[in-house]
């Protein structure tokens, strides 16, 4: 067998030891002679992997009691839709902070569902820096601002999130359980798990109990954050096996230090790669201000383009692969998620260091 180094921005790699795992239970779970996705949603031993995977969530990522954790199909791109539609009653309006491709699209779906203004903008600055709490506008009537985390398509970060007047919501998408939350400043938080924590196929939602009583009313019922709270996001058949092979990598990630143990990756395993960028005399560069650089998304460019072509072959011949940046942008990009081992990182950051001294070998 041989696996390559696989830096894809998502679906992205998973450790071999939770798909080996996967892998021995297939044709047998836990001696019930079938495998889990072949089962019903309402056999018990589903729903002990449904609880397990819900409770593992609650835990990672530090949720304090007053939240209520979901698990729902539509990635992150139904939550665009889904956190308008249900935090925003008639009357209100919604803050949109533009940092990136991610809440750029986010704004104008959500301007679509209802009265969503830009909070903040930095289209202009070509999406290198994340705004300061004090430039993000809060108008009257505000009933949440949206923020990203952490702009998956240009590499940029909020180290902290901003603390305003009104609540936030949070696309977490790319930087999910690879950092903390402030929780006492948001309502929701939401991301696609494909990333940091399992499969497609699956978004987690975590709710503040407080907005989910205020939800709006007499919504389709997969469309209403509170149909699935009072399901235990069971309303219909869930995407068990995403949910099933997600248990098993939070139980990963908690015998790995838990979110602590994964911030600390995230920090040390993108510096590594920014060293390197840092260290090559202008061959890379990073355009994203240095204070936000993202510690999942490493994006960097060669000053001769000319060389992509040839640095992506190599790679790949290195067992080095994805590392073509999104289409929008062009250059580089190297996502370092959770389950990246330590070795591919210090693989890339060998390569791009030979490949800098000697580009036209
Ligand atoms: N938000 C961010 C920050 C993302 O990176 C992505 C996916 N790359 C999305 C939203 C959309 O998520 P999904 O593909 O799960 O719908």
């Amino acid at each position: 067998m041989s696996r390559v180094r696989n830096f894809c921005a998502g679906p992205c790699t998973l450790p071999t030891e939770v798909l080996a795992e996967v892998r021995d239970e297939l044709l047998d779970f836990e001696g019930s002679g079938m495998s889990l996705i072949e089962m019903s949603h309402r056999s018990p031993e589903y729903d002990a992997v449904h609880e397990d995977a819900l409770d593992r969530m609650r835990r990672a990522l530090e949720v304090p009691q007053d939240f209520e954790v979901l698990f729902l199909q539509g990635g992150g791109l139904l939550q665009f839709a889904m956190v308008p539609m249900n935090l925003a009653p008639a009357g209100s309006t919604v803050g949109y902070v533009r940092s990136g491709a991610w809440g750029k699209a986010a704004h104008a779906d959500a301007a679509r569902a209802t009265w969503a203004y830009l909070a903040w903008d930095g289209q202009d600055g070509g999406f290198t820096r994340m705004p300061r709490p004090e430039e993000i506008e809060v108008r009257p009537d505000t009933r949440y601002v949206h923020v990203t985390s952490n702009e998956t398509i240009e590499g940029i970060q909020a180290r902290a999130l901003p603390d305003l007047a009104v609540p936030l919501v949070v696309d977490m998408s790319s930087d999910f359980l690879t950092r903390s939350v402030e929780w006492e400043r948001v309502d929701l938080v939401y991301g696609g798990v494909q990333k940091n924590l399992g499969p497609a196929g699956l978004a987690g939602v975590v709710i503040r109990r407080s907005a989910l009583d205020e939800c709006v009313a007499g919504l389709p019922s997969y469309l209403s954050f509170p149909s699935h709270a009072k399901t235990r996001s069971l309303l219909n058949t869930p995407p068990m096996f995403s949910i099933y092979v997600m248990g098993k990598m939070l139980r990963w990630i908690e015998d790995r230090g838990g979110l602590r143990g994964m911030a600390e990756r995230a920090e040390r395993r993108s510096g590594r790669i920014y060293d390197v960028i840092e260290a090559s005399d202008g061959f890379y560069t990073n355009p994203a201000d240095p204070q936000v650089r993202s510690r999942t998304n490493v994006v960097f460019r060669m000053a001769d383009p000319d060389l992509d072509a040839r640095f992506l072959a190599d790679a790949r011949a290195a067992g080095l692969v994805n590392l073509k940046g999104h289409r929008s942008v062009g250059g580089m990009r190297a996502s370092i998620y959770n389950a990246m081992p330590d070795e591919g990182v210090d693989e890339l950051a060998g390569f791009m260091r030979d490949f800098a001294e000697a580009p036209d070998e």
